[in-house]
């Protein structure tokens, strides 16, 4: 059996620790080495990794995407990269943007000159906002936070290195992403562990805003499709197939929690809130078999549990950020 090194970035965040923690665990392919590169940012938590800490095909380098030198020596020793380090909160990106392109723009940039083969995880956002119907994955683009138009700027650099490079790119756009291990800044972990705190949940405006939401599984699912079986140069959209408004979502939260609406403050809506995001699964479907597994109802109890059995995780993190 041949063994493939694969570079994980961001590995400490959310998805990327879920990613690393499933490859290397039972369900894993078991072919794989993994090392984690990360710069730990207030999003980045050593202990998403401590269940694969001792595992002989897993190692930790602490460092920055945008460093040159460190990039290329250990891209060196891997086949394959599949790249999550971003800075990923749409609000954040609002009160100042330019982690956000250093990042996401040019640290990816920076992987790009460096790989042999390149999976680049972004997202939804990047087709901006719309009524009704769904995005394929060959509608324009039209981001309209600096975030989503970061991680479009990143798409668009990553293609461009299959197109003038030939180098091996596949690009996944995927929708939202819930489940534990979720830093409490996002809406789902602020809102379970607001309620479980006895506070209230700022809900944006109206609440009219709908997301797609997709379980963590499910898009670690549709990664290793893609990573396997995709086409190089090709992008492919991975939902959820869970489309609710916010105020929806917050009804569902407030029932798991026992609370009513008197635990929601209606605070004022995001600056330029995109209303409706919703990816068109047809191509990663029909493809590579693709099928969201996880039933949502059942998914938020879980991960509303874990919230409730893991107060060590969130504690802290939402302590040090001040939420
Ligand atoms: P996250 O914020 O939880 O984790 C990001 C990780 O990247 C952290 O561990 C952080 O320390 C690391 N990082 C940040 N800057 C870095 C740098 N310069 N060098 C090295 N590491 C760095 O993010 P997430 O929610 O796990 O998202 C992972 C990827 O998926 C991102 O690219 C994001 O754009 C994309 N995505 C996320 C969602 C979602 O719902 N969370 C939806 C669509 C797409």
């Amino acid at each position: 059996m041949t063994t493939t090194r694969i570079l994980v970035t961001g590995g400490a965040g959310f998805i990327g620790s879920h990613y690393v923690r499933t490859l290397l665990g039972p369900a894993g392919p078991g072919d794989i080495e993994i090392t984690v590169l990360d710069k730990l940012t207030y999003a980045g938590n050593p202990a998403n990794l401590d269940p694969v800490r001792s595992h002989p095909a897993f190692r930790f380098v602490h460092g920055d995407i945008c460093d040159t030198r460190l990039v290329a020596g250990l891209v060196a020793g891997h086949e394959q990269i599949v790249h999550f380090a971003a800075e990923s909160h749409v609000d954040r990106s609002i009160l100042g943007a330019a982690e956000f392109i250093t990042t996401n723009v040019l640290g990816t940039q920076t992987l790009l000159d460096a790989a042999l083969r390149f999976l680049h995880v972004s997202t939804d956002e990047v087709y901006g906002s719309l009524a009704e119907g769904s995005w394929p994955e060959s509608d324009p683009l039209r981001p309209n936070s600096p975030y989503a138009a970061s991680k479009a700027s990143s798409d668009l650099v990553a293609l461009s290195y299959h197109r003038t490079h030939g180098l091996d790119v596949r690009v996944t756009r995927c929708s939202n992403n819930y489940g534990h291990h979720h830093f409490p800044e996002k809406v789902i972990p602020l809102f379970v562990t607001n309620l479980l705190d006895g506070h209230r949940v700022p809900l944006y405006g109206e609440g009219l805003n709908v997301r797609d939401w997709l379980h963590i599984d499910d898009h670690v699912q549709g990664l290793e499709l893609v990573r396997t079986g995709g086409r190089p140069g090709e992008v492919y959209n991975i939902g959820g197939g869970t489309e609710l408004s916010n105020k929806e979502l917050t009804t569902l939260l407030l029932d798991l929690a026992g609370a009513g609406w008197d635990s929601v403050e209606h605070v004022p809506d995001r600056l330029g809130h995109d209303l409706r995001y919703s990816v068109d699964c047809t191509k990663i479907s029909r493809e590579l078999g693709y099928r969201p597994r996880k039933d949502f109802t059942q998914g938020l109890a879980e991960t509303f549990a874990w919230y409730r059995d893991h107060r060590a995780w969130w504690e802290p993190l939402k302590h040090k950020a001040a939420l």
